[in-house]
């Protein structure tokens, strides 16, 4: 294989922003240029169809994407995974395939199934598990390093990541995902601070079809201190020494780090299993969980309803029940 790693010299013809997001951006043209089928596919990305759901307070998009099928679709139980190769693993990349050395650790890609004009798979060089917790300071340093042009997302190994086998982040521009837009409002209008220090911000936020945990932060020493803690009250509330179901979207935005956390109680709703016309195809990870829901076929963009968006986030989103005991959790111990 030719040599996978693109060096700053190798992308200077294509580098137009400054530090890592630039050469990020600089990546992505040269991809374009010499690997055929992420160009094909950016290109089938220009005539995708949106639309828009108005809920008042927020929205929620739908993006008919066909190129989604295989990661919507993907069969995520052990049995499968261990029959498959490892599509992150270097020695399975695509031949045209380039990336970017990230601190030692981990390898900037582009994902050739793009849902933005600018998408990105980071993951780790060794195949190792999807789990967040070893990896939180790697998500912001990742948030930091790609500010300000992208925001980082991480896919919990049970709801979201088409490879829980091999640990990986997605970036993309910031700004496309509503809940990044909205944030700042629902705050304001239904968020239950717990935690409010010099620094530091962490609150709760109802509302909004679906639960989230927000925190900001001007300290990374404190952006993941609070994130494991949150992490280890989700455990405590659903009773397991495993992951809890994550989506997790950070950025760096006015020196502080901002993290939205969408605790989950499933992975894909009822709609996904059905095997008749009520049938929808829709299996939620950070992107659609932060408002652009992701339908591979036609015929689910065509007929799904706001009541379906509301019936879906409902379904995957941390229980009513859980949520409540979460906030007695946290009303005594999160500071
Ligand atoms: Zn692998």
């Amino acid at each position: 294989m030719a040599d996978l790693y693109l060096s700053g010299a190798d992308l200077a013809f294509y580098l137009k922003g400054k530090g890592f997001a630039g050469e990020a951006s600089a990546l992505l043209d040269q991809q374009k240029n010499s690997w055929e089928m992420l160009r094909l596919n950016y290109e089938a990305l220009g005539n995708v169809r949106v639309k828009t759901f108005d809920f008042g307070a927020f929205e929620v998009k739908v993006q008919f994407n066909p190129g989604r099928m295989t990661s919507s679709s993907a069969k995520v139980d052990a049995k499968s995974i261990s029959e498959r190769k490892c599509f992150l693993c270097r020695e399975n990349l695509p031949p045209d395939q380039r990336g970017i050395l990230y601190r030692e650790k981990f390898i900037l890609l582009c994902n050739p199934f793009p849902i933005f004009w600018n998408h990105f798979t980071i993951p780790r060089i060794e195949h190792v598990e999807q789990s967040i917790i070893p990896h939180f300071e790697d998500f912001y340093h990742l948030a930091k390093d790609l500010s300000p042009a992208f925001s980082v997302f991480y896919n919990g190994p049970k709801c979201g990541a088409s490879a829980p086998d091999h640990m990986h982040f997605q970036a993309g521009e910031r700004g496309f995902l509503p809940v990044e837009r909205e944030i700042g409002s629902l705050l304001k209008r239904s968020g239950q601070e717990i935690v409010q220090n010099g620094s530091s911000l962490a609150a709760m936020i109802e509302g909004y079809l679906r639960h989230v945990l927000y925190l900001e932060s001007d300290s990374l020493k404190e952006t993941v201190r609070l994130s494991e803690k949150m992490y280890n009250m989700l455990r405590d509330v659903f009773h397991t020494e495993e992951e809890p179901l994550l989506n997790i979207i950070a950025y760096y935005d006015e020196d502080r780090y901002k993290v939205i956390f969408f605790p989950r109680e499933r992975h894909r709703p009822s709609q996904y299993f059905i095997e008749s016309e009520e049938k929808i195809l829709l299996s939620p990870a950070s992107v659609d969980i932060g408002g652009v829901c992701i339908t591979p076929r036609e015929q689910d963009f065509e007929k799904i309803t706001s009541a379906d968006i509301e019936d879906i986030f409902w379904q995957v989103s941390i229980s009513p029940e859980k949520w409540y005991d979460l906030k007695s959790i946290f009303r005594k111990g999160l500071s």
